[in-house]
């Protein structure tokens, strides 16, 4: 077999996810699919990690065989100290979801953004014109503002739970575009009233029953609004949405855009996007 440009046997190049605890993960139908369609002998498999082994996880990426890592909840802040580089999308993010080795550097990455802001930028967002409301605060919040401060949206009101949570996110920021809310504050009907976009950024779309958003306020939102879940299935806010007309997007052209990044990262290559697609269309609805 010949050697790989990478300089390790092909069959012997690995990825891994680091998470902890790690579910079913579609990643790795994703990316097992796209390395086969690229001819490289490459794995992409899940490692739970539990907290007191994350050094030493990261440091087994320097081995030879790794092409680098994608990393999920919860390391995706308490990795960054581990690395060699974090490039300024990252940083200003406060997250690295995907772990790239070259030269023996490891590098910390974010795709996240990207990936959420393909669809918006596939459906010719204009980015300007959009007020924009986020349910949640945690990390894919972050990544979601970053985004859409960096695509020039003229407002942004985070609304949490946790309202703590959403102050704290917000002078992390540190942009007179953006207003913390709690989620069940009466300001967030006037968000809503005056908004292009919704993003669903908690969690609160795996798990069957309300949307997270009462009726009433998802009357307020302008028939031309756009609501955009980052679950990767249809959710109740989803159907909601859709039953009142309006357009929705789920979070499964998110996923396989940030894997699509994180592969172009790892390899060089370009991502064959609609091999990963199927494989990810496949995976979910084997899940469901
Ligand atoms: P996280 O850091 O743990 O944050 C979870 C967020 O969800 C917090 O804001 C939390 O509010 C909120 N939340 C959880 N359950 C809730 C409920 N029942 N009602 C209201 N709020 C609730 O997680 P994360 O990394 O940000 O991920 C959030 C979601 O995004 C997950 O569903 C994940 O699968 C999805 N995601 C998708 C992609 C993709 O590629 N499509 C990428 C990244 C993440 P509190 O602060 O009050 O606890």
């Amino acid at each position: 077999m010949a050697d790989s440009p990478f300089g390790v046997p092909p069959a012997a190049l690995r990825t891994v996810l680091l998470g902890h605890p790690l579910g079913h993960s579609i990643s790795p139908a994703m990316q097992g699919a796209a390395f086969d369609h690229l001819g490289l002998a490459a794995t992409y498999t899940l490692r739970d990690v539990p907290p007191e082994s994350l050094a030493e996880a990261v440091a087994t990426l320097r081995g030879p065989e790794f092409l680098g890592a994608n990393v999920t909840v919860p390391y995706k802040e308490a990795v960054m100290p581990h690395l060699d580089e974090i490039v300024p999308l990252a940083e200003r993010v406060g997250a690295v979801n995907t772990i790239v080795k070259s030269g023996g550097v490891l590098r910390g990455e974010n795709t996240d953004v990207g990936g959420f802001l393909w669809p918006l930028r596939a459906g010719g967002a204009d980015f300007a014109t959009w007020r924009a409301v986020i349910l949640g605060a945690g990390g894919a919040a972050r990544a979601v503002a970053v985004a859409l401060l960096e695509a020039g949206v003229a407002g942004l009101t985070i609304a949490n739970r946790t309202p703590e949570r959403a102050r704290r996110l917000a002078d992390a920021l540190d942009d007179p575009r953006v207003t913390p809310l709690a989620l069940d504050d009466p300001w967030l009907g006037g968000a809503l009233t005056g908004a292009g976009l919704l993003v669903d950024a908690t969690a609160a779309g795996w798990h069957a029953g309300e949307p997270i958003l009462a009726p009433d306020l998802l009357e307020r939102l302008p028939a031309h609004a756009l609501v955009y879940d980052l679950t990767y299935r249809q959710t109740p806010l989803l159907r909601a949405a859709a039953a009142r007309g309006l357009a929705t997007v789920d979070g499964l052209p998110m996923l396989v855009e940030q894997g699509a990044l994180a592969l172009e990262h790892w390899t060089g290559r370009e991502a064959p996007r609609e091999v990963m697609w199927a494989a990810a269309v496949a995976a979910r609805d084997a899940r469901q």
